[in-house]
């Protein structure tokens, strides 16, 4: 096949002589776009592409996506169970059986030592929603540690807290095609292009259509910035102060929707109290963004006709970044845009199942959104998985952010990572290194035997990934699509699922409990619990999910009898008055006053240091590090840095600089750019024994989500460059 130049030098497309195409979602970020995986005569997977049929992403893929199928070949999979008594031995292989049963036995030795709550399990937001509904009945029904979550603490908690106090409940209520109906976007800490860049090219598509107003808060001049018509360059750990003053304005000129305020919120009075602190005048030295710019900005966003709000990691990973995603409901309640086509307040997720974590695993309470602190979901859970109530803790115990500490303050002595990552993940890399020395067992489940943790485990247990096995995710917009068994998983490893069923097994408690014994079966066991509910799947089925290339939920087994094609599922969440989720139906407007508890920069450590995600890499670059079309592109860990600056301390591009915070160093290559201010710096997060080495990682008080994107650093020249590069490319993976 030619295409591009027909005339002169033609590219080449090589026929990979597919013989089949198996359907799946892509295993990287929470856009949940459906691709189809190639196998050629042999077996072998060879090639990725879109599919055009599926409403997300209408044929195309991102860098990510199209190299996809380049994982089942990638290097440092593990393929037999290992095990060590002590983390100086070198690894044994082992079997099955008597992995599981070492990590069920270890499990219990530590808790009848120690308690019940002692040994803690942290998974991800990367496996398939029958796994995380499976591991939460395992955790919470046999194991019984109350000490239990996902790394999308990480991630995404900031979002649910906020959602949570707004509106009574986890669950984004928007959807991607509110890009096409929507008047005005307002971008909070939130790249598309590079983080989500099908949903950006959603977006742009809709704006060249039928242009509106584009306003990015952001303090780097990122790729969606230099698209805005308003670029608010603000101060990092300011956006509170920012919200309040927006919102001031919308109420001070009447631009709010008085009849939506009465209708579908409490606690107007005390907001408009509240936020008659923040005038534009008070915010404009904090936020760094001049009054007359909040005036109009806030006089745009509301009288649009329908206006969105989307964020990412730039509102999360904050201190207050619960009160920030508060302060957004805000908005989106006082100008009554919320479940009205382009009116939405929509956090962009990160994992491709963040969000079936949180509707399933049981991290923070009950599966289907059922809480801990709900008598009667203790009761209708005890009832449907034969457990005694009882066993239940009444409240949520540890997240992933005071796990570790706990470890160091002895609470905590075994550990049970799942797809996770903390060596490269967590703050102060250091700090998680000795943490992880010091458990008397640590169990790493992983479909990568190279990965960092795997240095401090005892037991590895290794895991198919992705295509390897079958099952559902939920994207950002609620839609839960299949991913279909593509490949073989290599050697001995086994998906999650199984591993969960076999470990079940070991528990002598296990009798009275039924653990299905294929995915589907435990999607039906979902479906039945989350008939009524928010999240409702009941209509739903694997065949039905490929069929329709995802369903949004609610989709009730009334709409799917009704035999209403296509069966879309719910648009968007919150459309009927009164609808959200507090006993009398109102969301709460919430007054929250603005305390600067950060770490800021000063004499001795004078710029601001940003982290965030590169398009080309996904997270610990665990996977994307491991695929040369997706590394070459950025192999070794770089830092933006402003050229006024570097002219100032005699560096150059491509130079090795030592940066340096309270907490450690790490050596990272010069990029010079304008995208940083010069009081800026911004390093990738995908890097190991990088950003993570001088991040400080102070925690929101609602999420425990640690706040990555607020540090303060210095800069050293490095004289010995030679050693320098060596260092940096030893970080290459491969
Ligand atoms: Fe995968 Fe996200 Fe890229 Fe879509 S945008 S192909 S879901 S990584």
């Amino acid at each position: 096949m030619l295409f591009g130049r027909y005339e002169k030098n033609p590219i080449k497309m090589v026929d990979k002589q597919i013989k089949k195409w198996s359907y799946a979602t892509c295993g990287y970020c929470s856009v949940g776009c459906s691709i189809e995986i190639g196998t050629n005569a042999d077996g072998k997977v060879v090639g990725s592409r879109g599919v055009s049929g599926a409403d997300v992403n209408r044929g195309k893929l991102c860098v990510k996506g199209i190299f996809e199928h380049e994982l089942f070949e990638s290097s440092g999979r593990g393929d037999k169970p290992l095990i060590r008594e002590n983390i100086e031995d070198s690894y044994k292989e082992t079997t099955w059986n008597d992995a599981t049963a070492k990590a069920a036995k270890e499990i219990r030795r530590i808790q009848e030592k120690y308690g019940r709550d002692s040994f803690a399990v942290i998974s991800t937001g990367q496996l398939l929603t029958e796994e995380f509904y499976t591991l939460g009945k395992l955790t919470r029904g046999l194991i019984g540690t109350n000490n239990y979550d996902g790394n999308t603490t990480l991630c995404m908690a900031s979002a649910v807290s906020g959602y949570k106090r707004s509106f009574g409940s986890d669950g984004p209520p928007g959807c991607y095609e509110d890009f096409e109906h929507t008047e005005c976007l307002m971008a909070w800490g939130s790249n598309l292009p590079e983080q989500h860049p099908i949903i950006y090219w959603r977006f742009q598509e809709a704006r060249e259509k039928r242009d509106f107003p584009l306003i990015v808060i952001d303090p780097r001049v990122t790729m969606l910035a230099q698209k805005a018509d308003y670029h608010l360059a603000i101060t990092p750990g300011t956006d509170l102060v920012l919200l309040n003053a927006l919102a001031f304005v919308i109420l001070d000129e009447g631009l709010d929707d008085s009849a939506y305020i009465k209708a579908n919120t409490n606690g107007i009075v005390e907001l408009r109290t509240e936020v008659a602190n923040f005038t534009p005048e008070l915010a404009e030295p904090i936020c760094g963004i001049d009054a007359d710019t909040i005036r109009t900005v806030a006089r745009i966003y509301a009288k649009a006709g329908s206006a969105m709000n989307i964020w990412t990691m730039g509102i999360n990973q904050s201190t207050h970044g619960t009160d920030g995603v508060v302060g957004i409901n805000n908005l989106s309640l006082i100008t009554g845009n919320i479940g009205k086509p382009g009116g939405t307040s929509l956090s962009i997720t990160g994992q491709c199942n963040a969000m079936g974590t949180r509707e399933w695993s049981s991290c923070s309470g009950l599966p289907g959104y059922r809480a801990l602190e709900n008598e009667a979901d203790r009761d209708e859970i005890g009832k449907f998985w034969n457990v005694d109530p009882e066993f239940f803790p009444k409240k949520r115990g540890m997240a992933q952010t005071d796990i570790f500490p706990a470890i160091e303050t002895g609470e905590i002595k075994g550990l049970w990572l799942i797809a996770t990552n903390p060596m490269t993940s967590m703050a102060n890399t250091d700090r998680t290194r000795n943490m992880l020395k010091n458990l008397d067992f640590l169990v790493v489940q992983d479909s990568y035997a190279d990965v960092e943790t795997t240095e401090y485990a005892h037991l590895y247990l290794p895991a198919a990934t992705w295509a390897e096995k079958e099952g559902v995710f939920t994207n950002t917009e609620r839609r839960v699509n299949i991913v279909r068994k593509a490949a073989e998983a290599p050697g001995d490893s086994k998906s999650d699922f199984d591993i969960f069923n076999l470990i079940a097994k070991h528990f002598s408690n296990s009798e009275e409990m039924t653990f299905p014994e294929s995915p589907s079966g435990a999607f039906e066991e979902m479906k039945a619990l989350s008939k009524g509910r928010l999240a409702d799947i009941s209509g739903m089925d694997h065949d039905l999910i490929e069929k329709q290339r995802g369903i949004q939920w609610p989709y009730t087994q009334a709409e799917a009898k009704s035999g209403a094609t296509p069966p879309a599922g719910g648009k968007r969440l919150y459309t009927e008055t009164a609808s959200f989720r507090y006993p009398d139906g109102k969301a709460k407007l919430i007054a929250m006053p603005f305390v600067d508890n950060n770490e800021v920069p000063d004499e001795e450590y004078p710029f601001w240091l940003n982290s965030g995600r590169l398009v080309e890499h996904f997270h610990t670059r665990t996977k994307t590090g491991k695929l040369g079309n997706t590394n070459k592109y950025s192999p070794i860990p770089f830092m933006e840095l402003n050229p006024q600056i570097a002219d100032e301390m005699g560096l150059e591009q491509g130079e090795y600089v030592r940066c340096i915070s309270r907490r450690g160093d790490a050596v990272v290559m010069v990029m010079l750019t304008q995208r940083v201010a010069p009081n800026m710096v911004f390093i990738p997060f995908h890097y190991y024994d990088c950003v993570n080495r001088l991040s400080l990682g102070l925690l929101d008080p609602y999420s425990r989500q640690p706040a990555y994107k607020q540090a303060a650093i210095k800069i050293e020249k490095i004289e010995d460059q030679e050693a320098a590069a060596k260092l940096s490319m030893q970080r290459r993976n491969f």
